[in-house]
């Protein structure tokens, strides 16, 4: 991943949520399902929530590492304002130790092992909009760690008619949940398996929490949510798994939820696995469509599977080619020959009209962005 500029940090303490006080100065935090018991002067599994004199805080919070403008559909969202521009940001540290990191540059990394800056909260949608995006986003790494920022953005990017949106590896407490996403407009999370043997030797987590947060969020939000599954050569790549997690997909979040299978890359600690042939990722789309499943992509290759079709009449709606929106032929979040509407966030908010005048801001302009 090429950051946009290697920024200078400046260290500050911000208080974390989502904790308690023990015994001797420990501290247990709650935001995610790992319930760390941090001793005094030291980090969670994390590495970004730290104990100093028994409280809690987040070096996550102000502190981004990476800052990059993408395409949306890089999140990957193939429903959410296709071929626009999203400000992306993410912090060092994660909550899970999946062993294919494909960000492990900063996901495994300690905070002091990072280049990052100070960017107050307040600023970020400046920034977004200064740089013609429509919704920032904070992923690269797992933003759940950095909610209380995560937070503060979304309450000063909702001023400005910037939407924001998570790539998240679903991994958070019930606690913490609603907190976190109800400011979310739109989110990927990665369903990285369907077994928990999986999820507990590669990933070091547990399936059960992040199927709990699906349902959380389409029972109880109001958020746009696509979901990315990786398949891993040998691992998580079995027809029959494929089968089962298009089945709970179905059952639990109904056929309309996006569904996209990635290819992987060798990274991080396998090194040892092929990358994934573009037939199992064909395979596996046709697993997930005979299953009842309408919208099913292929990303990370170049295929005819990345494009949008209508479920009702096949036609082509949107084109894409990697992450490019060649043609979108959606009207009004409807296909134009049968007229089906499509779910999804097709168009722009309105709110967006005064960006010229904040974009005229040169607060920033000294970072070059
Ligand atoms: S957010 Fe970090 S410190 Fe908190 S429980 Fe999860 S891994 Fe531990």
């Amino acid at each position: 991943m090429s950051q946009l500029k290697i920024l200078q940090k400046t260290e500050t303490l911000h208080e974390a949520r989502w904790w308690e006080p023990e015994a001797n100065g420990r501290v247990h935090c709650y935001l995610c399902p790992r319930h760390c018991h941090i001793n005094p002067g030291q980090a969670g599994f994390c590495f970004i929530r730290i104990n100093e004199g028994g409280k809690l805080y987040s070096l996550g919070y102000g502190a981004p590492a990476a800052l990059q403008i993408d395409p949306i559909e890089k999140k990957p969202l193939n429903h959410f304002l296709p071929g626009t521009r999203v400000f992306s940001m993410g912090t060092a540290g994660c909550n899970m130790g999946c062993f294919f990191c494909q960000n492990w540059d900063i996901s495994k990394s300690r905070h002091d092992q990072v280049h990052s800056q100070h960017v107050p909260a307040e600023d970020v949608p400046l920034l977004a909009l200064q740089h013609g995006c429509d919704s920032l986003a904070f992923t690269y790494n797992e933003p759940t760690i950095w909610g209380e920022y995560v937070i503060d953005i979304c309450r000063a990017a909702k001023e400005y008619g910037v939407k924001r949106v998570m790539v998240s590896n679903g991994y958070i407490t019930r606690e913490a949940f609603h907190d976190i996403y109800d400011d979310i407009d739109a989110a990927n999370i990665d369903l990285k398996a369907f077994t928990e043997n999986f999820y507990g030797k590669i990933t070091l987590t547990h399936l059960q929490r992040v199927l709990e947060t699906l349902q959380w969020l389409k029972n109880e939000t109001n958020v746009w949510f696509e979901i990315t599954n990786l398949m891993i050569p040998t691992l998580n790549d079995d027809p029959a798994e494929t089968h089962k997690l298009s089945e709970w997909i179905l059952t639990h979040l109904g056929p309309d939820v996006p569904l996209h299978f990635t290819a992987f890359h060798p990274d991080f600690k396998l090194r040892d696995k092929p990358r994934t042939p573009p037939e199992t990722l064909h395979r596996a789309r046709q697993i997930a469509q005979e299953a009842g499943l309408h919208y099913v992509y292929e990303g990370n290759i170049y295929s005819d599977g990345a494009h949008t079709k209508c479920p009702s009449c096949d036609s082509l709606l949107v084109r894409r080619s990697w992450h490019d929106v060649t043609e979108n032929r959606i009207k009004h979040g409807r296909c134009p020959q049968c007229s089906t509407a499509i779910p999804g966030v097709w168009e722009k908010d309105a709110r967006n009209a005064p960006r010229s005048a904040i974009a005229a801001s040169e607060k920033y302009s000294h970072l070059n962005l």
